[in-house]
């Protein structure tokens, strides 16, 4: 049986999470699922964790849309196939086999798991790529980096039409050119783009590690609240390197762009999601304009 003072929490968590319920009404939340967060050590259990606490902002009046990566899920399956892989400047030099193969594990391993993760709570998502509908038209990067994608333009009807029906888009960030050819887009990348296009509130990036560090190399270095501005300048220095650099730089992209608040959290610390929304507790970092 629950104890009195159990219950007083309980009540007093709901409590403390109605302003938010009640400021993020009908307000688009975009959320980056990494790939590292998702191999990471929680395995289907983290899945699991995630796709409720995503039904949850649903059911309380938010617009979540899903972004998500894949990394790890490719650096796998290129393993097991024998195909070396490079990076350059944090992206993916993908030639028109490896662009098989990050199409394979994108759009018939990692989005239908999380399509299917989400709607053992309702039907309730529906997956997509970028060549959806349009939804991302994309040119190539740079010639030396084969099938690597920038997006041109978002193009939002497919979501507005699934927001309003209150479904739950799950993109994958495979985008197409002018001439149909599909291009493999940084997720991080495109959920920035995405969310500046449909005007969200917020853009979280879920990630495996607690935030953005002043040193990458002292997990207390973690910075609680940025600036576009700084953030450049971090960039410029050296501080952020990798994988967090398509991060910091779509969140400066975003923010500038007219999404109120961007946030690095940690996707391996079950229900930092709903930590970061619904609480007064600061989780992350977060980056404002
Ligand atoms: P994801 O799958 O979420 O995109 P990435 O590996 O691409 O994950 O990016 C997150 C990684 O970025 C971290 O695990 C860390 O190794 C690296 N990183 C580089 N610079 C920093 C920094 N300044 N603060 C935190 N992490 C950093
Ligand atoms: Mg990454």
């Amino acid at each position: 049986m629950t104890t009195p003072s159990a219950a007083a929490t309980k009540a007093a968590v709901l409590v403390e999470a109605l302003p938010y319920i009640q400021r993020w009404q009908d307000r688009i939340v975009v959320v980056k699922y990494g790939g590292n967060a998702l191999a990471g050590g929680g395995g289907r259990d983290a899945l699991a964790s995630f796709a409720s606490d995503i039904v949850l902002l649903r059911s309380v009046g938010m617009h979540p849309v899903v972004v998500h990566g894949g990394g790890p899920q490719i650096a796998a399956l290129l393993g097991r196939l024998g195909i070396g892989t490079e990076f350059v400047r944090g992206l993916r030099v993908t030639d028109a086999q490896t662009l098989d193969v990050v199409r394979m594990v994108l759009l018939g391993q990692v989005n239908p798991d999380l399509v299917a993760a989400i709607n053992v709570h309702g039907p309730l998502a529906v997956g997509l790529s970028g060549a959806d509908s349009r939804l991302l038209t994309t040119r190539a990067v740079d010639p030396a980096l084969g099938f690597v994608g920038e997006v041109t333009a978002v193009n939002r009807t497919v979501l507005d039409q699934l927001l309003t029906q209150r479904l739950i888009p799950v993109v994958a960030t495979i985008g197409a050119d002018a001439s149909g050819q599909a291009h493999n887009v940084n997720a991080d990348t495109a959920a920035g783009a995405i969310a500046a296009a449909v005007g969200a509130e917020k853009l979280i990036y879920l990630t495996d590690v607690e935030g953005l560090r002043r040193d990458v190399g002292d997990p207390a270095s973690v910075l609680s609240a940025v600036t576009a501005d700084e953030l450049s300048a971090l960039v410029s220095d050296g501080t952020i390197t990798a994988g967090m650099i398509p991060k910091v730089e779509a969140c400066v992209r975003a923010v500038r762009g007219g999404v109120r608040q961007a946030h690095i959290l940690d996707g391996r610390v079950l229900h930092a999601l709903l930590l970061e929304v619904f609480t007064d507790q600061g989780v992350g970092t977060m980056i404002t304009a």
